[in-house]
């Protein structure tokens, strides 16, 4: 199967070519980023730290997208939204890891996947995508009164917050609560904000060094919480997930899929 990359000389881009190359049935097709990129014209198994394989990073996302099976995206949201239009008008499957995408481009996405399969995950781990389900079931399990609070940490690089996968493990806290989260999510605390509100799912966001992404859910209750973390070492654990996602979805009927479908969870 022929994968390309847009964002390929990226922390999460040059992760992904080398998964690429190690997958069974994988090819590293092409490679893209935005024109003027310092690295425009290297080979892409340079950038991915490995051996030359005769195929260079190039700026033109069109022809990447009519030449290969599936383009994975690890971008940021003005460029993923070329990308879905992209993958809308050339039917190749999409595997989106950008987060910090708005409602409107989150449209864009859902529109653009009545025409092309697109997975799409805030996070492409098999554990964040376990835990997400842990955090459901507490949730539902637990009264009101056990206080629900998100708290990440990412490296100085990162430009949005709170974090994608903090974001979604919101959403399934409130899933299994049978609330909506834009009703109850309180992300900034800043000065005398009175009382917590009972429901309320709340969020910290820490940022420094090179922290890959740490994840807690606390559940605070009368005289007991429970914890559940989640740390993440590397980025491979994303990158090959996004490279599982990328080999299924290649077969699939045009989509919005997320990485249980693709795990079968
Ligand atoms: P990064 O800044 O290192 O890489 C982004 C790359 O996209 C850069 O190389 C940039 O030049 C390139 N880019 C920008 N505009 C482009 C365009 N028009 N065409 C092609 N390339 C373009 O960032 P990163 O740490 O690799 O993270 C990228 C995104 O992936 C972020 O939104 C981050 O939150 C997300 N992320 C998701 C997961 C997940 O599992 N879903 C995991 C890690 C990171």
């Amino acid at each position: 199967m022929k994968i390309g990359v847009v964002g390929a000389a990226g922390r999460m881009g040059r992760m992904l070519l080398a998964a690429i190359a190690n997958a069974d049935g994988a090819v590293i097709a092409g490679g893209v980023e935005a024109s003027g990129h310092p690295d425009m014209g290297t080979d892409l198994g340079a950038l991915a730290g490995l051996e030359p394989i005769g195929v260079v990073l190039t700026s033109d996302a069109q022809a990447l997208f009519d030449n290969v099976d599936a383009v994975i995206d690890f971008t940021v949201p003005v460029a993923t939204m070329a990308h879905a239009v992209l993958a809308k008008n050339s039917g190749t499957a999409l595997v989106i890891g950008t987060t910090g995408l708005d409602a409107a481009q989150q449209n864009t996405i859902e529109t653009a996947a009545t025409f092309a399969p697109i997975v799409q995950a805030a996070n492409y781990s098999v554990g964040v995508n376990v835990l997400q389900g842990l955090v459901e079931q507490a949730a539902r399990a637990l009264p009101d009164a056990y206080d629900i609070e998100i708290l990440e940490m990412h490296h100085h690089h990162k430009i949005d917050a709170p974090s994608g996968t903090a974001l979604a493990l919101g959403e399934a806290a409130a899933m299994g609560r049978d609330v909506r989260l834009d009703d109850v999510a309180d992300k900034v605390r800043d000065g005398i904000i009175g009382p917590r509100k009972s429901g309320d799912i709340g969020f910290a966001t820490l940022r420094g060094g090179d922290v890959v992404g740490d994840h807690t859910v606390m559940f605070a209750g009368p005289g007991e919480r429970i914890e559940i973390t989640h740390k993440a070492a590397s980025r491979e654990i994303f990158a090959n997930g996004a490279v599982r996602a990328a080999l299924w979805s290649i077969v699939r009927k045009p989509g919005l899929y997320s990485m249980k479908d693709v795990l079968g969870f």
